[in-house]
């Protein structure tokens, strides 16, 4: 929404909505529910920038991105959503770091070997350390999927 305009129409995903804007509100209408969206001002640095940001509807949190639910706008708790980040490679954080590190050595498939020591794209200190470093996160992870599959073992014991 643009902030100068008080009444937007949107189109997405072949979804009608209108907005309008008046007294520091959004009155966001799709199809045929109606809601009020606050805007709220927070200052910060001093009281020198103020930076907008929406209340939720449903909690009166402020918050920074509102999610459609349902054809209602909310926030994230109220949503009930999480960030991507706590659910990706929660049993073994190890393997993410593997990839980063393979992806730096230029050995992208996971069990692949490593390529030869740098002539002149990197350093060898540099490889080496790189090297190193996988090394121990590749062990750091075959610990763990050891400790994965012990769990696992004492699950199937009655
Ligand atoms: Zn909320």
């Amino acid at each position: 929404m643009c902030r100068f305009a008080t009444e937007a129409l949107l189109s997405a995903r072949s979804i009608q909505a209108r907005a309008r804007a008046a007294y520091g509100r959004i009155f966001l209408s799709v199809g045929d529910r109606e809601q009020t969206i606050r805007v709220d001002w927070l200052a910060f640095l001093n009281n020198c920038y103020h930076r907008p940001r929406w209340l939720c509807p449903g909690c009166g949190r402020g918050a920074y991105h509102l999610h459609d639910n349902a054809g209602i706008f909310a926030c994230r708790a109220c949503c009930h959503y999480d960030y991507k980040s706590r659910h990706r490679q929660r049993f073994n954080p190890a393997f993410g770091q593997i990839a980063k590190l393979r992806r730096k050595l230029r050995a992208d498939p996971p069990l692949s070997p490593l390529p030869p020591g740098p002539r002149w794209r990197m350093s060898r200190v540099y490889y080496d350390r790189l090297v190193a470093e996988l090394a121990r996160a590749e062990a750091a992870a075959y610990a763990d999927v050891g400790r994965l599959l012990a769990d696992l073992d004492k699950r199937l014991k009655p």
